[in-house]
């Protein structure tokens, strides 16, 4: 029998002390966020003993009609969601999803252009140390420093400039949307596939409350845990599949389809089974945000982003581009004197947690930074309206004008605590 006869205390006090954390403190890392207990209960379901290689109907393993029907479930809401035709929901992150992408895509060395992650990109569009870097030739757009804001006059320059074949858009801390019709033009000007890696903003995405990726990007990528709210894992989407442009046959003679070449990136290409118990979770967090309560939700992260960034702002601090379209914001601590990882490590303290962020044309090293990046996603899923983005704002900075003062940071660590009490989370 499996059945659990001793309980192993040292992993589950941990998972206990976790839970305490999450629950006490202010979380505000902008990729960060709180899946449901349906969520939970899926992802952590009898469906992690399964193998399933392969995709539903078509697998490598005996025993699938069950988990054929659950990976089919997370397809027609991801499509559903992003109005997709074609969804493969097997990637087990975003970094895969994206890897994938490449193997479909490119052949070593060739030229692939993304953001700048100095100013806001992901190591996996292109950074020296990821896959995309090593194996590929990466160039880069970035933001104006004057604006913070992305200029596509430059991005086309640069495009026809380095000739990718394939243009990639989407960020980590970027708090502006992307004009995906103007970058579609610019990658059809010189022969490129348009990736878009919405992981950051799809959950405001799927509701329509910022432009839309699918209608213009050839693939699209995304993570499903950021502000879809669901468990760790990626997704690949495309609205229209397509010939592939690289000439690439079936053993019948036919040109591959897209959607073909994406699958087999995924599966055998750079994963093997899927992770049936992760995707069921996918499909209940797909669930989740195709009701109308998650647009009310998705409203709120959008209210609650504005507020705390003016709040900054009347506090005298500079936010890259000067506010958010989005769940995020990328703070330039120059302005007071601060590092990122100063203002990290002081906010840790008061039980406040945030991410050290490079600013675009930072001085300090990726260790150091001068910037903090903060989002509302897992605020706005404890119940945080407005107001209370602004008294976060007002604790943050008394942390930071305070950050060699023991005694105000426990004082502000103690009110937190209390404060979270009326935000509860999980049942215990
Ligand atoms: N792409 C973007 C834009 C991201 O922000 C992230 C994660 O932060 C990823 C990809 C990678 O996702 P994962 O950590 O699931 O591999």
């Amino acid at each position: 029998t499996v059945t659990n006869t001793t309980r192993d205390t040292q992993v589950f006090d941990l998972i206990a002390k976790e839970q305490h954390r999450q629950e006490s403190g202010i979380e505000l890392i902008a990729s960060e966020n709180f899946v449901s207990p349906a969520v939970m209960e899926a992802a952590g379901s009898v469906l992690t003993n399964k193998y399933a290689e392969g995709l539903p109907g078509k697998r490598y393993y005996g025993g699938c009609e069950v988990v054929d029907q659950v990976e089919q479930i997370a397809i027609d809401r991801a499509k559903e969601l992003f109005g997709a035709t074609w969804v493969n929901v097997q990637p087990h992150s975003g970094a895969n999803a994206n890897t994938a992408v490449f193997l479909a895509c490119l052949q070593p060395g060739d030229t692939i252009l993304g953001f700048n992650l100095s100013h806001g990109g992901h190591l996996t569009h292109g950074s020296p140390v990821n896959i995309s870097g090593k194996y590929f030739r990466p160039t880069f757009y970035g933001v104006e420093q004057e604006t913070g804001v992305i200029n596509y006059d430059i991005v086309e320059e640069t495009a026809k400039r380095e000739r990718p074949k394939v243009l990639i858009c989407g960020a980590s801390a970027y708090s502006r949307d992307w004009d995906y019709a103007r970058l579609r033009a610019i990658a059809d000007e010189v022969g490129a596939l348009l990736l878009a890696d919405v992981s950051h903003p799809a959950g405001l995405i799927a509701k329509g409350l910022l432009n839309d990726p699918l209608a213009h990007a050839h693939i699209v990528t995304t993570t499903t845990h950021k502000t879809l709210r669901g468990t760790r894992g990626g997704i690949i989407m495309m609205r229209n599949d397509f010939e592939n442009p690289y000439g690439i046959k079936t053993p019948k003679g036919e040109t591959r389809l897209m959607s073909s070449l994406l699958d087999s990136g995924v599966f055998p290409g750079t994963q093997g089974g899927p992770l049936e118990h992760i995707i069921a979770a996918k499909a209940v967090a797909f669930g989740e945000a195709l009701s109308e309560d998650f647009y009310d939700y998705a409203i709120q992260v959008k209210a609650n982003a504005q507020a705390m960034a003016t709040a900054f702002v009347n506090l005298g601090y500079k936010i890259i581009s000067g506010g958010t379209d989005n769940h995020l914001m990328l703070i330039d601590l120059r302005s007071k004197g601060l590092t990122g990882k100063l203002a990290e490590n002081t906010l840790i303290k008061a039980d406040i947690t945030i991410n050290k962020n490079m600013v675009p044309f930072d001085d300090k090293s990726p260790m150091v930074t001068s910037g903090m990046r903060v989002g509302t996603a897992a605020m706005t899923t404890r119940g945080l309206k407005e107001s209370d983005m602004e008294q976060i704002v007002v604790y943050i900075d008394k942390v930071l004008m305070n950050h060699d003062n023991e005694s105000v940071l426990s004082t502000v660590k103690e009110e937190i605590n209390e404060w979270m009490k009326a935000f509860p989370l999980y049942k215990s």
